[in-house]
């Protein structure tokens, strides 16, 4: 079979809608078209992919945590012993984060978030992340489903 856009010799066609014509198009050309069928289970297995994804918490400690640690100090014009002691740790931890030494853990860090009022969690750009997943399931042959999910977004 023939694709009616490229006119490369492919196994599989897909029917799309282009600009009220019906064309059978390959996987690299059907996405000039909108979907002229909507395949129950492909849509399924696309919002399992996503679920996935949300499950994963993707949180970081950013990169300088410790000069934003130490300029909230200083801005609250506290020591680092007085900030040890509110928080109940030890001065030379509070030291060693303001150093860049040590990486406070995502617990810590949330404690010294809320004791500064600043942001050290990063969360990851899911978006980012969905977009690699797009790109993988391109290879793969983009399916219908697929579409459609894109273009509800
Ligand atoms: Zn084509």
């Amino acid at each position: 079979m023939q694709c009616d856009i490229c006119g490369k010799e492919v196994e599989n066609l897909t029917e799309v809608d282009v600009e009220g014509t019906i064309l059978s198009l390959c996987d690299d050309c059907k996405r000039f078209g909108k979907p002229i069928k909507k395949p129950k289970r492909i849509i399924r297995k696309s919002r399992r992919f996503g679920k996935e994804e949300e499950e994963e918490p993707l949180e970081m400690i950013r990169s300088d945590f410790s000069s934003v640690l130490k300029s909230a100090r200083q801005k609250k014009g506290l020591k680092q012993e007085e900030v040890a002691k509110r928080l109940n740790e030890k001065e030379s931890l509070i030291h060693s984060l303001e150093t860049g030494h040590h990486e406070p853990s995502l617990n810590l860090a949330r404690k010294l978030e809320h004791f500064y009022g600043v942001k050290l969690i990063e969360t990851v750009d899911k978006e980012g992340k969905q977009k690699k997943s797009k790109a993988k399931s391109k290879t793969s042959g983009l399916t219908v489903g697929d579409i459609i999910q894109v273009k509800k977004k």
